[in-house]
């Protein structure tokens, strides 16, 4: 009873305050959430998920244990995916994160493995109350939701607060090192887990995370983010 009413009531209210994709402002329903079915095809996928090993995975993490390696875009500059990058992180528009939470659940659905649980990468807490929110958590729990499997946003934590890095540096990964540890209260059952992070560049934020997950010995690791830049 409650959900025909509920739908009932959203469709009225639609009526008077019809939603509008974010990128060309066109009339959505509310099956589409953000973005109009022209404009969420604009988003360039990029596929890797379907290629096992990634060329991810031999790229950036060939010398850990680490079974598959996918990003669910490719960025491109002055397109729509890096405007909403820009619009989750910097304008509090937390609606993409969930959409973005929801089409990972979707291409993980379609894989040949599952997951027992989403590890976040945090934010140091500087950042994250300057900020407000972690986005990372914003997609994980959209996505844990959406797969009924759990979301852990607190078992890693940053504790070294880091400049802005550049993308070349190469002293990234050093400066990385030390940065996260594991939260010593928290107990993951056995199984296998998937490491999230928005953007995939040159793979030191998640090697240093990475690092620390693999040396636990019930659990095994996979990697996704939602952009790969290169
Ligand atoms: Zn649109």
């Amino acid at each position: 009873m409650f959900v025909p009413l509920f739908r009932l009531l959203q469709t009225v209210f639609e009526l008077f305050f019809p939603l509008l994709c974010i990128n060309c402002q066109k009339e959505i329903n509310s099956r589409q959430k953000i973005l109009c079915l022209y404009c969420e095809l604009e988003l360039p996928l990029t596929y890797f998920h379907l290629i096992h090993p990634s060329p991810l995975k031999r790229l950036l993490f060939n010398d850990l244990k680490i079974d598959r390696v996918f990003s669910l875009y490719i960025f491109e500059e002055m397109a729509l995916i890096e405007s909403l990058l820009y619009q989750l992180k910097y304008g509090g528009n937390k609606a993409i994160g969930v959409f973005f939470g929801q089409k990972l659940a979707g291409l993980i659905s379609g894989l040949a493995c599952t997951f027992d649980g989403i590890i976040g990468v945090p934010l140091h807490p500087k950042r994250q109350r300057k900020r407000g929110f972690n986005q990372v958590d914003l997609i994980g729990q959209s996505a844990a939701k959406a797969l009924s499997i759990p979301y852990y946003g607190t078992f890693l934590e940053r504790i070294k607060h880091t400049p802005k890095l550049s993308k070349a540096s190469r002293d990234r990964t050093e400066i990385l090192q030390d940065a996260f540890r594991i939260n010593p209260l928290i107990r993951l059952p056995k199984g296998h887990y998937l490491l999230l992070d928005d953007i995939l560049t040159t793979g030191a934020t998640l090697k240093a995370c990475s690092k620390l997950l693999v040396k636990i010995d019930h659990l095994s690791l996979s990697i996704a983010t939602i952009v790969y830049r290169n």
